[in-house]
């Protein structure tokens, strides 16, 4: 599905400089690389403040503790998601209110989130699925009708880019008043271990994200406010500012790989290629079918046989996990995501990608679905 030693042998030279000046300085935790990569990042993306943090989940639950809600709060995400999204929200005594998606897109329906709002909705948090932006238009016309915050689930969509019709392009995890993204390895950014970052254009927002994830601390064994330790180190971040160059080049490699797959299976009526949000590019953290009127499963199983990996994103949806059961939802409430589960299916995605690959991949994905 991934190929990172490919990739880590064209930048080895950057990489291993990198780590090297890491371990001569011993400057492990919030070293200058760390610095150096979120001023980069800031550059990057547009945002005036990254905040670098040990994974994308600690992200979004650094995010969430910045908010001030209190226990019975409700947020609202997609059911149709990887599952730290919901996680934080339920591990901080809030309420996880799931909506549906759309079939095209599959990101967060406006329409469903709009019926969700109740009194005591606080936040919404649209989840960028697959490295394409939700309806960020329309997301965040219905936060600011109703006073709500956005936490923006960008962690497969870091670099893509989102118009609005006042003809405003902001960068995934900018546009609401939070963002979040990982940089596990296979994420678009990647590092060699855990790595995340928050982003903000809100001041205040800032120092209070900043200090939660350093022990709710500004001053050192002053405790200002209830925190935790969520730090990116030193090394990953020598990694993310050796890679953050190539991220550009690396986008428009998967983006050329998902055209060659969507001009393979035009056409062919039991694989419906990805939809595309109208206003956001899609940096393809995934490359998604939809497998229709034919045994997704089975597809999967004889790929596999001729060497061929492909994963399903994501199984089950939220509202159907065991964790997260609620008396609230029964099956069939989220249709869409519901049939999604039953027929996504992610061929090989990834920056290294050859023609020769890309052309095994799909003859035999269309012989293996045309017998
Ligand atoms: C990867 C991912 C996360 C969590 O990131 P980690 O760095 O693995 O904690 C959260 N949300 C989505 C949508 C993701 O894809």
């Amino acid at each position: 599905m991934v190929d990172l030693q490919t990739q880590y042998a064209h930048i080895k030279q950057d990489i291993d400089a990198g780590i090297q000046e890491v371990i001569d300085s011993a400057a492990f935790i919030k070293g200058a690389k760390v610095t150096s990569f979120a001023e980069h990042l800031e550059a990057y993306t547009g945002a005036k403040h990254v905040i670098p943090v040990g994974n994308g989940t600690d992200a979004l639950q650094i995010a969430l503790m910045a908010l001030g809600l209190k226990p019975g709060d409700e947020v609202i995400t997609p059911t149709f998601t990887f599952i730290a999204t919901a996680e934080v929200v339920a591990l901080l005594g809030l309420t996880p209110v799931v909506v549906d998606v759309e079939w095209e897109t599959m990101n967060m329906d406006v329409e469903s989130v709009r019926r969700a709002i109740t009194p005591r909705t606080k936040a919404i948090v649209p989840v960028h699925l697959f490295g394409q932006c939700a309806n960020m238009e329309a997301i965040m016309a219905l936060a600011r009708e109703h006073n709500l915050f956005v936490v923006e689930d960008a962690c497969q969509a870091i670099g893509a880019q989102y118009t609005f019709a006042n003809g405003e392009t902001r960068q995934a995890g900018t546009m609401g008043h939070i963002g979040c993204t990982s940089f596990f390895p296979s994420k678009n950014l990647g590092c060699y271990g855990d790595g995340g970052a928050i982003f903000t254009n809100d001041d205040a927002l800032a120092d209070k994200m900043r200090a939660i994830a350093n022990h709710g601390c500004r001053v050192r064994y002053h405790h200002d406010e209830v925190g935790v330790n969520s730090r990116l180190d030193s090394i990953q971040a020598a990694v993310l500012d050796a890679k953050l160059p190539h991220l550009n080049e690396y986008i428009a490699t998967r983006q050329r790989a998902a055209t060659y797959y969507d001009e393979a299976f035009a056409g062919n009526d039991k694989l419906l290629i990805p939809g595309r949000e109208p206003h956001s590019t899609h940096v393809f953290h995934q490359y998604t079918l939809r497998v229709l009127g034919a045994d997704r499963d089975k597809l999967r199983e004889q790929l596999a046989e001729r060497g061929i990996p492909s994963m399903v994103y994501y199984p089950v949806p939220l509202h159907q996990q065991k964790a997260y059961r609620d008396a609230r939802y029964k099956d069939g409430d989220f249709p869409v995501a519901e049939r999604l589960a039953s027929c996504v299916l992610s061929l090989p995605m990834h920056t290294e990608l050859d023609e020769e690959q890309l052309a095994f991949i799909t003859s035999n994905v269309l012989e293996l679905i045309n017998i």
